[in-house]
């Protein structure tokens, strides 16, 4: 037996893990297209990025625990193509590998700016351990750095880079940052932070040309602004790494579509992680979502379907999110929320619970961590809950969940 993992990061390499664990005894060929040991993408916009995560604590497992468990790991290695019918990969130096079982965990690619300038030198991105590592080199000589994008990857690379003394202004096209992703009241208190340390935040505000000659020297927006910079750091989101799936005729939507044992179309064939695409059980909708828990727990699911113990994906989506000294939490999808809560504990902590009518679908809180774990726990039964009890800060917040009398 063979089982063939195409891209080795969060999802990729947990699978071989997880089939090992389950007492896989077959042979297990794990490639990657990138040069350097399988890592863990976050600190890339964190620590590692801030330069106080050494480069050896971000390796997701030693090299030598490959060999240990006799999983063969093919480094700057791509994969070109899927032959179904004759179940092989062919890799890009021509080679063709036969697998018995093929587990597609390619991840996503960053989205790219299309205004010009955008192929300058010092505009950067942030998603792989290669544009970090090019930040970082670029660093010592920038100082004014303009971060396009107001997502989660834009604002964390944001702090970062502030922490680092930078001056640094954030371009967001939208109203306000992470509004496709929060309510407004999480979105002003990330605003008030980034501007309390320093950060300009402007607000629907389209960048549409980077200048300069080799170097970038200013950014463009749409109402006219020109702003100084000497570095540009995109993130304005990925898109899918389907691709592959696409071409040799797998069902792809939003991502390589799956079934609940993120099985594709295919038998032979699954995909898992931030390419995967699938109905999530307790929200009856299809999704993908780009998140470590996803890709680690999808992981589990792969090795217990290829192993024929099955048991169908059900985990509960959570992400986190650091920046500064805030520690954001984030449990369930919250998209479609008809109405939400906010649960202010102190001048830094806050907490947004979102409902779909009377039911909870989702948090996201900030330096809120109780809110967090009760939540997470209790989501899955999509609770109600007394949503004016929910927001008075005196209250326990296990106590609105549990019921427990509450006392005038
Ligand atoms: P990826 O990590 O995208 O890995 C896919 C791999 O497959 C890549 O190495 C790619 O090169 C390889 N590949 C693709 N195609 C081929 C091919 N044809 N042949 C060979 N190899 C191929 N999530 C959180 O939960 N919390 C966080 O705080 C957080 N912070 C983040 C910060 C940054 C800067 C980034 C970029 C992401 C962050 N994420 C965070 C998201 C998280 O890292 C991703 O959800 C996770 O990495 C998904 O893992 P994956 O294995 O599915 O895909």
């Amino acid at each position: 037996m063979h089982c063939v993992i195409v891209g080795a990061s969060h999802a990729g390499v947990q699978a071989a893990v997880n089939l090992r664990a389950q007492g896989y005894e077959g042979d297990i060929t794990l490639i990657s297209a990138e040069k350097v040991l399988p890592y863990q993408r976050p600190p890339l916009s964190k620590a590692f990025l801030q330069d106080t995560l050494p480069e050896a604590r971000l390796w997701l497992r030693p090299e030598a625990f490959y060999q240990q468990k006799n999983i063969r790991l093919m480094l700057d290695t791509k994969v070109v193509k899927i032959n179904r019918s004759a179940q092989t990969v062919e890799l890009a130096d021509g080679q063709a590998l036969a697998y018995d079982d093929l587990i597609l965990a390619t991840g996503a690619s960053v989205r790219r700016l299309t205004i010009p300038g955008a192929d300058l030198e010092n505009v950067y991105y942030l998603r792989d351990h290669q544009d970090a590592a090019s930040i970082k080199q670029a660093l010592p000589k920038a100082q004014k750095v303009v971060v396009i994008g107001g997502g989660y990857i834009g604002l964390e690379a944001a702090a970062s880079l502030r922490k680092m003394g930078k001056d640094v202004t954030v371009l967001i096209n939208t109203a306000r940052p992470l509004q496709h992703l929060t309510c407004p009241a999480i979105s002003d208190f990330m605003t008030q932070l980034h501007q309390q340390h320093g950060v300009v935040i402007d607000t629907n505000t389209l960048a549409v040309e980077i200048t300069g000659d080799k170097q970038v020297t200013s950014v463009i927006a749409d109402n006219g602004t020109h702003y100084d910079a000497d570095m540009v750091v995109a993130g304005i989101g990925v898109q899918p790494a389907h691709s592959l799936a696409a071409d040799s005729g797998l069902n792809v939507s939003n991502g390589i579509d799956v079934n609940a044992f993120m099985q594709t179309n295919d038998e032979h064939i699954y995909a898992i992680g931030d390419c995967a695409n699938f109905t999530h059980p307790v929200y009856h909708k299809k999704v993908r979502i780009e998140s470590v828990q996803n890709a680690t727990d999808q992981a589990k699911t792969v090795a217990f379907a290829i192993c024929n113990k099955p048991a169908p994906y059900n985990a509960l989506p959570w992400f986190w999110s650091d920046q500064y000294d805030a520690k954001l939490q984030i449990a369930g999808l919250s998209a479609g929320y008809t109405d939400v809560v906010v649960r202010q504990e102190s001048e830094k902590s806050l907490a947004a619970f979102y409902f779909s009518g009377s039911q909870l679908i989702a948090v996201d809180t900030i330096n809120q961590p109780k809110s967090f774990m009760v939540a997470r726990k209790y989501l899955p039964e999509r609770p109600e809950l007394d949503k004016i009890l929910l927001a008075d800060a005196s209250i326990p917040v296990s106590d609105i969940f549990t019921g427990a009398p509450q006392h005038a």
